[in-house]
């Protein structure tokens, strides 16, 4: 079937540049958002149609849609980055286009093709690129997501869909760097179980997962950690990064995707800049005691979190209601920092891009 061709319809009121400048001097995460938004709706019927870019504006939705009630919803992350040379990039957005589809897929949602996910995002970054901030560690983040639009209250897959892109500016997440964050081993939650949602980046997963996030906070860390659903007993990840850890004698390691975890595509970036930086890295199961008696006993040398929003995220200690413990020197360990300049320097232009992994716009 042919893609639908896109209309544009410009905002009649844009911010206009001083404002926007205004706003870019720190937009933080997620509050300052661009201009315009895609839209491309769905119906068993019609397939994918009326493609459009158009003002961002509120969704006019029948308090009776699918979504609110079921929760058949998906989306993705990703960003476009200025690079040095002032041209714009996206990272890897054929692997998001891909996941989006393998989301869509486990949620019994029709499947956007993954051309014109990326045409979306294309043009959308073309429309806003000067959205982009120049600050370091700025980048325009891309929100892809998709609800099911059907007005019926029956439990089934939605006949109807509304694909939607949106874009913010953001600056770096954690400014001056990233110091290390504390974790809170969740023993009363559970993020997913085998042959549920886990691999699929849905709303539903975030919605489950806050209030282990809420009681990391009372416990006075940043993060909750997630253990497997079946033995409480192997790591898989946090509430939205994966995780990894380094050892005293060079090895990486990082729990494999058996289903319940999010393959994300930091993490295989990592795994790949790792290689290429000549460590030996490993995709195993690490169980939480063996966690702590290898960084009790100096084993362990380093751990950190890594997604698209935050990159690569030092962890420094971990905390249960068996006591905590502490990793390393409890800061940014050397391997750490290392992986995270190699890749932002990959996704900003100025390292080698050996694997082909920007793809540049303009
Ligand atoms: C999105 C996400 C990640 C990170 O994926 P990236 O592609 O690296 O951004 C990790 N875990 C969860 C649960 C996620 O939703």
């Amino acid at each position: 079937m042919a893609l639908p061709a896109f209309t544009f319809d410009p905002h009649p009121s844009p911010v206009d540049a001083d404002e926007r400048a205004r706003l870019l001097v720190d937009p933080g995460f997620g509050r300052v958002f661009t201009d315009h938004m895609v839209t491309i709706r769905y119906s068993s019927a019609a397939g994918w149609h009326d493609a459009r870019i158009g003002p961002r504006e509120p969704l006019t939705i029948d308090t009776a849609t699918a979504v609110l009630h079921y929760a058949q919803e998906i989306f993705e992350g990703l960003k476009a980055y200025r690079l040095a040379d002032g041209g714009t990039a996206l990272f890897r957005p054929e692997r998001n286009a891909a996941r989006f589809r393998d989301s869509a897929r486990r949620m019994a949602m029709a499947e956007l093709p993954e051309a014109l996910f990326l045409e979306s995002i294309r043009r959308l970054v073309q429309t806003e690129r000067e959205w982009i901030p120049t600050l370091d560690g700025g980048a325009l983040y891309l929100r892809p997501f998709m609800i099911a639009s059907e007005v019926f209250l029956g439990v089934k897959p939605s006949a109807e869909y509304i694909f939607a892109v949106i874009a913010s500016s953001v600056g770096a997440y954690f400014k001056g760097g990233a110091p290390a964050v504390s974790l809170w081993i969740s023993e009363n939650y559970t993020r997913a179980a085998p042959g549920g949602t886990g691999a699929a980046k849905c709303g539903g997963n975030y919605a489950s997962s806050l209030v282990a996030q809420a009681e990391a906070i009372r416990q006075g860390c940043d993060q909750v950690l997630f253990l497997d659903a079946a033995e409480r007993r192997w790591i898989e990840e946090l509430g939205g990064m994966n995780i990894f850890f380094v050892f005293d004698d060079g090895m990486l390691a990082t729990p494999p995707l058996t289903g319940t975890i999010l393959p994300g595509i930091t993490r295989d970036s990592i795994l790949r800049i790792a290689r290429d930086l000549g460590f030996e890295v490993r995709e195993e199961p690490y169980a939480i005691d063996q966690c702590r008696a290898d960084a009790e006993s100096g084993r362990l040398r380093e751990a950190f979190a890594c997604g698209t929003a935050a990159v690569v995220t030092p962890i420094g200690r971990m905390l249960s209601r068996q006591g905590d413990f502490t990793i390393g020197g409890g800061g940014p360990g050397q391997t750490t920092q290392r992986l995270r300049q190699t890749l932002v320097g990959i996704q900003t232009g100025v390292a080698e891009d050996r694997h082909g992994w920007l793809e540049r716009l303009d």
